[in-house]
């Protein structure tokens, strides 16, 4: 007997040609995570992944982990033994050893289906032996404890605890996004949403120093670390933008500031997007949130868009965002203070609904190509390890 946990993925996203992929990155990415935590192995078998454990294995640490991979619908602690009667009936009655309870059920799925008894079969002895031994009585409907058997290939495995993962599809199978990290609460999220349905993230920080401090670049560090235990990548370039501030602040008419800024930061994002084969930008905008998040701004903004502009967050209410980031691990470090580039000359009242031709106008002035260039020349790439 040995334990092992045994790893459920959810079927959308695997059928057909696509599902040896979508295994393949799954288990690639497992190792990723799992590295020095003590497994044996990592394999495929029929419908599901096993991680095998040596004995000295950091079941805790593997637990919060595989909570922590994409793709993964939920995953058990179990116990692995020979495929016989015997050895099963054996082994639950073992496993279920210490635990407390009044009723109980047994479970069975059988994918090799060679297996001489049936689940029923298989529940009702093994669910016989295990009453005889606890006094524990039969509950179908709503029992304390729930033991499940699955019978796979040549072993069996037993488990009574089912952990919920994070679902999903896994980090990779859908290409690669460039995303906008502003040091906020919004972006993190909306990193950690496209990341859930396979994508890789990779980052950008605009930053206004020397007329702020260095804050948000060590906010963004950190995001970026706990966005890593996601993603497998930490990758971030960090782009300084108060030259093209000043420029906008003294050429441009005042309520256009934050469009001129966020129109500048894509035409500069979608560079970098195409130095590192990103296929789309991502936001943490939210319709309606802040004046600039209007549609009619939005669609100023995108006016500059060569590549699409993912923004997960649109539908989102600030509270829905709040309670993700939280369980994501980024709230704490999004909520410290940092000087924003972004409120920066900043007037009170912005515009809320312009119209894409005045933003043009507006943006007449500049000297656009040469701004982006320039601003080009003084990124710097860091890598921070998850
Ligand atoms: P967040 O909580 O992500 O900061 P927000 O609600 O404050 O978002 P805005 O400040 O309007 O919204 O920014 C909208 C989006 O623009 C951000 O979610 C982010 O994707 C991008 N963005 C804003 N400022 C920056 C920045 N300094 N660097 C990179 N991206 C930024
Ligand atoms: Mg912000």
């Amino acid at each position: 007997m040995e334990n092992v946990f045994i790893v459920h993925y959810g079927e959308i996203g695997l059928k057909g040609k696509n599902r040896s992929f979508f295994e393949k990155q799954l288990v690639q990415n497992m190792r990723g995570s799992l590295q020095d935590t003590g497994y044996t192995e990592i394999r495929r078998i029929y419908g599901r992944i096993l991680v095998t454990l040596r004995p000295e294995a950091d079941v805790e640490a593997i637990r919060e982990r595989l909570g922590k991979v994409m793709g993964i619908a939920h995953f058990e602690l179990a116990c692995a033994t020979e495929q016989n009667m015997d050895a099963i009936k054996a082994a639950a009655l073992d496993w279920i050893q210490g635990k407390t309870f009044q009723t109980l059920k047994v479970d069975t799925k059988r994918a090799n289906k060679n297996f001489p008894l049936t689940s029923p079969e298989i529940n009702a002895e093994v669910g016989a032996h295990l009453l005889k031994n606890t006094g524990a009585r039969a509950d179908m409907h709503n029992p304390e404890l729930l033991c499940t058997i699955e019978i796979v290939e040549n072993a069996a495995y037993i488990y009574t605890e089912k952990n919920q993962g994070a679902g999903g599809l896994p980090v990779g199978v859908s290409g690669k996004v460039l995303v906008m990290l502003s040091g906020g609460i919004d972006s993190p999220v909306a990193a950690w949403r496209m990341m859930k349905r396979g994508v890789k993230a990779i980052y950008v920080h605009f930053y206004s120093y020397p007329y702020t401090d260095k804050s948000s670049l060590e906010k963004v560090r950190e995001l970026v670390r706990v966005l890593a235990t996601w993603n497998y990548d930490g990758r971030v370039y960090l782009v300084p933008f108060a030259d093209i501030q000043k420029e906008i602040v003294t050429k441009t008419p005042a309520p256009f500031r934050v469009l001129l800024y966020r129109r500048m930061m894509v035409r500069i994002a979608q560079r970098i997007a195409a130095t590192v084969k990103a296929e789309a930008l991502v936001t943490g905008e939210s319709l309606g949130q802040v004046a600039s998040q209007t549609l009619g701004n939005i669609r100023a903004i995108e006016d500059v868009a060569t590549m699409p502009i993912l923004r997960p967050l649109i539908g989102d209410d600030k509270a829905e965002i709040m309670d993700r980031a939280q369980r994501i691990g980024t709230f704490e470090i999004s909520t410290l203070p940092h000087q924003d580039c972004c409120s920066l000359f900043v007037p009170d009242h912005p515009a809320t609904n312009a119209s894409i031709e005045a933003v043009r106008a507006a943006e007449a002035n500049l000297e656009v190509d040469a701004l982006v260039e320039k601003a080009l020349e003084g990124v710097e790439r860091e890598v921070v390890e998850a």
